[in-house]
């Protein structure tokens, strides 16, 4: 029997859902939801479409994991407590095998972080997967406009994985099994730092999600402050896989963990004066958080090697629509 929309929606995304603050979901026109009083509401929404974000054969457990992941990392940047998600699906044809598969990889994040999947949309047309997250945030979330000179910039996990994934992906990378397949699932399943965000949350100063490259979103926190930056290349946190992958003395080095994007990292601003107490609450996770440079006044960003000369980097991340004018 041919699937139609509604027994699609029905069979692969009304799951049950355990939150007592949503009163109406999947089904009707709209989904009933409750803000808990005294807190705000922060959404965060991404598309994912086929050969621009994620080659074509990507497995479809991936697609459904990583079109919820990188909006739950936007929540993580707010410092934002993540609740309920909507879903737009535009499909070529309805494959029960690739819906089965896309809709684990969305439940299982889902269900790892308490989110419930409360509507959507389901069309027909070229493969792209839209999601929107909502979560709470307090009075004073994380946001990218609070960096002052003298802050110290952190950033959680390491860089320059998902790059290495996405080569692997393209059948370009070449080595030890364990640490190409170690980049290619940091590309497919990024972990949202959620954890993270609510650790740092009072402490940073200004705080954006790693998704187009380091540079690239650094620079949007000092346009949002105003602020300048000094980093130091030489302490970008690397995976051991990466350094298995890359020599220490290859451009790659130092390209790809500025400029690659899809790690999904948090990159922060943190004052001086608390910088021991974000240390001593990281000490205890398993997560590395890493200072790799500073906060100035003066406007741009700049790259210093370990033994003070400038580094000048060759790409500032990844841009849609780069090149094309107006
Ligand atoms: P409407 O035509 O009123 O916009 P639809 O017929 O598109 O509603 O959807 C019926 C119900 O199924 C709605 O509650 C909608 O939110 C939900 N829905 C549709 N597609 C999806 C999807 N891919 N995932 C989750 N819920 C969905
Ligand atoms: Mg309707």
């Amino acid at each position: 029997m041919p699937l139609d929309e509604f027994s699609l929606i029905e069979r692969y995304f009304d799951a049950p859902c355990a939150r007592g603050d949503v009163r109406l979901g999947i089904g009707d026109d709209a989904a009933l939801l409750d803000v808990p009083s005294g807190r705000s509401l922060a959404a965060a929404i991404d598309t994912l479409v086929e050969g621009v974000h994620f080659p074509p054969d990507t497995p479809p457990e991936a697609i459904g994991y990583k079109a919820l992941a990188v909006n739950l990392s936007d929540l993580a940047a707010m410092a934002a407590e993540p609740a309920w998600a909507t879903l737009a699906l535009t499909l070529p044809r309805a494959e029960p095998a690739w819906l089965d598969a896309f809709a684990a990889g969305f439940f299982r994040l889902a269900e790892r972080h308490g989110v419930c999947l409360v509507g959507g949309d389901t069309t027909r047309g070229p493969l792209t997967v839209t999601v929107q997250a909502h979560g709470f945030v307090d009075a004073t979330p994380l946001r990218r406009d609070g960096a002052r000179p003298g802050d110290r910039i952190l950033v959680t996990g390491s860089l320059g994985d998902a790059g290495l994934g996405l080569r692997a992906a393209r059948g370009e990378l070449q080595g030890p099994e364990a640490a190409v397949r170690y980049c290619l699932d940091r590309l497919r399943y990024p972990a949202p730092r959620l954890a993270q965000g609510r650790l740092l949350h009072g402490q940073a100063s200004a705080g954006i999600d790693v998704s187009d490259g380091l540079l690239a979103d650094l620079q949007h926190l000092l346009d949002a402050g105003g602020v300048g930056a000094e980093l130091e290349v030489d302490c970008l946190p690397r995976s051991p896989a990466f350094c298995e992958l890359v020599k220490a003395d290859s451009d790659d080095w130092f390209e790809l963990p500025l400029s690659a994007g899809d790690d999904f990292e948090l990159c922060v601003t943190v004052p001086e004066a608390r910088i021991a107490a974000v240390c001593e609450a990281f000490a205890r996770e398993a997560l590395p958080l890493t200072a790799i440079g500073r906060i100035v006044a003066e406007p741009g960003l700049r790259c210093r090697r370990a033994d003070g000369s400038a580094w000048q980097p060759r790409s500032l991340g990844w841009r849609h629509f780069e090149g094309e004018g107006g």
